[in-house]
């Protein structure tokens, strides 16, 4: 019976598509001869094994860059015991998006050690000698949970994304934007340093939209997009304030500062027309300059239509200013 179901459970898994295939696994052990047997064993799984001696290099492994994602830990090791490494692995990895899965393996079967073993934060508890079928779909439960985490993550940060983005540009979108000016400012009042704030606004858009199409204007928009965050600082950011409207914020700028910044914006836009499938279009744009003194009341709204003002008044003195 338990030998069917075992059967059972492996077909599933291969149509399942085997995701432990390569997938690297910890095994900490100070008896040779366990350590051997377990890595034989879960190699012939297809499992790619890294081993360690005792409980102190078992805990350096799991501390590197791109640690395994599971571990089968004995618990009894020289060092630091199974349980005392399970410990340290969730503290450190508490708000990690990184997920261990920790199987514990012991020879004391005692119901209070089982209880003290996954207090300490172990998942699983393996018997020594460990059962092969036994340790096989337990290892698959684990890759199957962090399987599933892996992908709560992925999606996570989708979400993150999709809510901080703009979907054309990639820039960031005008919520995420305000956030970062509002960030900037608090840390110009700590630091006592001032920002800079440009507004920039893309000269007759809409006759482009008109001329060459929507998509063509879509095309504009992701390139001006491409070649200002060329050029910003790596501590500046952009974000789409609206359709043909953005917002630069230049943390450390003051208003000179700001006003060669975006100087030079106006020229990496003018400087060299955009090619649009066959043809090219030069595109300007229009921008709005002012800057957040420390010292003063950090009035984002204030902020952006003193910005605003200064770009109407580039859009009625001519344009490309
Ligand atoms: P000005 O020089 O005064 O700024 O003139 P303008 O034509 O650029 O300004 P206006 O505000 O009249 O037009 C902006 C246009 O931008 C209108 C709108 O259809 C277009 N637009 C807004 N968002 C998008 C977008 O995502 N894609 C495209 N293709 N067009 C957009
Ligand atoms: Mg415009
Ligand atoms: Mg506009």
């Amino acid at each position: 019976m338990l030998e069917s179901v075992l059967e059972l459970h492996e077909a599933t898994s291969e149509l399942s598509g085997r995701s432990h295939l390569g997938v690297r696994l910890l095994i900490a052990d100070d008896s040779i001869v366990s350590r051997h047997l377990l890595e034989a064993m879960v190699r012939k799984w297809g499992y790619d094994p890294v081993v360690a001696a005792d409980g102190l290099e078992a805990w350096k492994i799991l501390q590197s860059d791109n640690p395994p994602r599971i571990a089968i830990l004995d618990w009894v090791m020289p060092g630091l015991t199974g349980p005392e490494v399970c410990k340290k692995v969730r503290e450190k990895f508490r708000s990690d998006s990184t997920y261990i899965y920790l199987i514990l393996l012991s020879s004391k079967g005692e119901r209070d050690d089982l209880i003290e073993g996954m207090e300490s934060g172990a998942d699983d508890y393996v018997i020594k000698p460990p059962d092969q079928h036994e340790l096989k779909v337990r290892l698959r439960s684990g890759t199957r949970i962090i399987d599933l985490q892996t992908e709560l993550v992925a999606a996570r940060e989708a979400l993150r994304d999709q809510a901080t983005r703009d979907a054309l540009t990639r820039l960031w979108n005008r919520g995420a934007i305000i956030e970062q000016l509002q960030r900037d400012l608090a840390r110009g009042e700590r630091e006592n340093t001032p920002v800079g704030i440009v507004l920039a606004d893309l000269d007759r858009f809409k006759s482009i939209n008109d001329t060459h199409g929507h998509l063509a204007g879509d095309a504009v928009l992701r390139e001006f997009a491409r070649r200002m965050t060329a050029n910003i600082r790596t501590y500046d950011a952009i974000g789409r304030y609206g359709g043909e409207e953005f917002l630069i914020v230049l943390p450390g700028c003051d208003k000179e500062c700001a006003i060669i910044q975006a100087e030079r914006m106006r020229e990496i836009l003018a400087a060299e027309p955009m090619s649009l499938g066959d043809s090219s279009l030069l595109v300007t744009g229009s921008f709005g300059v002012t800057a957040w003194r420390p010292g003063t009341h950090p009035h984002i709204e204030h902020l952006v239509r003193t910005a605003d003002n200064a770009l109407y008044t580039a859009k009625r003195q001519g344009r490309n200013r």
